[in-house]
């Protein structure tokens, strides 16, 4: 099987890039910037595209003889997507994916994945949300995903292009973005930066790790769907920020320090998922209890962190 992965450089990309390849897909992996060199994905075809500025021959090339399209790129982060960092979300998530999906409706692909978001169903009673339930993000990241995600359908309904939209719930483990809360705590327990709480942290969460997205990602490959289908992707088990800086404090060993601030605009209070679709069509269900994988977040960071030390002069990134 052939794969096209966007976003192969990205926090969840490179994981599935990984997986792809060990189960033995051919994968061409492209993203507007270099992924890390690393070993197991030597067998790995790349290429650095951006996908809004590319001209459509090219994305049309990239779609040819290609079974499965994953589509991860985009710009993430709910707070970076308001004010001036709208019209760079807007262009990565919805116009990257029009695109995409103008190519793809040009070729005979078997299934095109979307990464959706579970900020697409905003903020008010959002307990055990069902993918049937209404739509209203909270912040322009949501918008933008949102819409994505209407383009899939439209594009499967008008032209047959066989899309579904996962939305996952925040994805976290080896390897997470940066910006994303639960590294920012194991840093600050660590050493680096305090961990800055918006808000009183009774706000809450589904964490997923990023292997159980990766497998329910590779599962929607091969699935047999409805076309335009969409299915939450989540780690089924709620937790509080303020339970999941304890639990990080356990997973290290060591406090983490705490500036308070107050709740930032777009910030969602609960959210948390029906899993009954993902279960039914995708045959998946999450498998990594948050303890589990949480430790094995820190672990990998204790790891890298200590590798950057004997290379004293990388810089290191909070
Ligand atoms: P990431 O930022 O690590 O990866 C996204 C990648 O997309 C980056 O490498 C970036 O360079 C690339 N990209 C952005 N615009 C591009 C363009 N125009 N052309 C080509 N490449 C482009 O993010 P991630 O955490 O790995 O998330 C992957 C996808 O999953 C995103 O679409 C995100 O919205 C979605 N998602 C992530 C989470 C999460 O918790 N991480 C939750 C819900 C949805």
């Amino acid at each position: 099987m052939r794969a096209l992965v966007t976003g192969a450089a990205g926090f969840i990309g490179t994981q599935l890039v990984g997986h792809l390849l060990d189960s033995g897909w051919d994968v061409l992996g492209i993203d507007a910037r270099d992924p890390a060199p690393t070993s197991r994905h030597l067998r790995l075809r790349r290429a650095r595209i951006d996908l809004v500025a590319a001209d459509p021959q090219s994305l049309d090339r990239l779609c040819e003889g290609v079974d499965v399209i994953f589509h991860l790129a985009g710009q993430t982060g709910v707070r970076s997507s308001w004010a001036d960092g709208f019209a760079r979300c807007s262009r990565d998530n919805i116009d990257a994916t029009q695109r995409l999906l103008e190519a793809a409706r040009r070729h005979p692909i078997g299934r095109f994945v979307f990464a959706s978001s579970s900020s697409v169903y905003g903020t008010g009673a959002r307990r055990r949300v069902s993918e049937a339930d209404p739509v209203v993000p909270h912040s322009p990241y949501g918008v933008t995903k949102l819409a994505a995600e209407l383009l899939c359908r439209a594009y499967a309904a008008n032209f047959g292009v066989p899309t579904v939209s996962l939305r996952y719930f925040t994805v976290y483990g080896p390897g997470q973005r940066p910006d994303m809360s639960i590294h920012r705590m194991i840093r600050g327990a660590l050493g680096h930066e305090p961990f800055h709480l918006y808000g009183d942290g009774s706000q809450s969460r589904e964490f997923t790790f990023v292997t159980d997205v990766v497998r329910a990602t590779a599962l929607a490959a091969t699935a047999t769907l409805p076309g335009g289908a969409v299915i939450n992707v989540s780690g089924g088990a709620a937790q509080s920020i303020t339970d999941t800086i304890r639990l990080v404090e356990a997973a290290v060993g060591r406090p983490v320090p705490l500036v308070r601030g107050k709740a930032k605009p777009g910030d969602v209070q609960v959210i948390s998922a029906n899993l009954e679709r993902a279960r039914s069509l995708l045959g998946w269900q999450p498998r990594v209890p948050f303890a589990l994988g949480l430790q094995s977040q820190v672990d990998a960071e204790r790891a890298l962190l200590a590798r950057l030390e004997t290379a004293p002069e990388t810089r290191l990134v909070s």
